[in-house]
């Protein structure tokens, strides 16, 4: 069996590690941005694995971690996060965003089939979810 840390107790040795989304080569984690948040395997309360990149050095980290030490750096003002996919869930704000509603899309895609040849447009159908979150942000997904 590893070794465990010295400052680890024994309560918390079969817990997943929880440690703070951090760039070691800069030592801080203001430059940090969370590029996917994937459930944990096994699945644990609260615990994801999580991808993130420092964009100081763009140095790239992958760990696991709880969904409260993931938001610290979501929710850091001032630096745009966007929106980030989890599982088959979208989250703004550090949050999921919720549907608001489902449209039905037209989109008219032009094709050229043959160079010279007059260009048609097709009519492509598709389900979309618009999906809202409380800071106002929206954005519709194909279903
Ligand atoms: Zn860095
Ligand atoms: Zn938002």
């Amino acid at each position: 069996m590893p070794a465990q840390p010295a400052s680890r107790v024994p309560d918390e040795a079969h817990q997943p590690p929880d440690e703070p989304l951090w760039c070691a080569h800069c030592n801080t984690d203001q430059h940090l941005l969370v590029n996917s948040i994937q459930s944990h395997y096994p699945p644990a309360p609260n615990t994801v694995d999580v991808a993130y990149e420092c964009r100081a050095c763009r140095y790239s980290y992958e760990q696991t971690a709880s969904v409260q030490r993931v938001a610290v750096v979501l929710n850091r003002p001032g630096i745009s996060q966007g929106v980030l996919q989890f599982g088959g869930q979208y989250l703004h704000c550090g949050e999921p965003m919720k549907t608001r509603s489902c449209e039905l899309r037209t989109i008219e895609a032009s094709l050229a089939l043959q160079p010279g040849r007059p260009v048609r447009v097709y009519e492509v159908y598709i389900n979309t979810r618009v999906l809202g979150c409380k800071c106002g942000f929206r954005m519709e997904t194909p279903d």
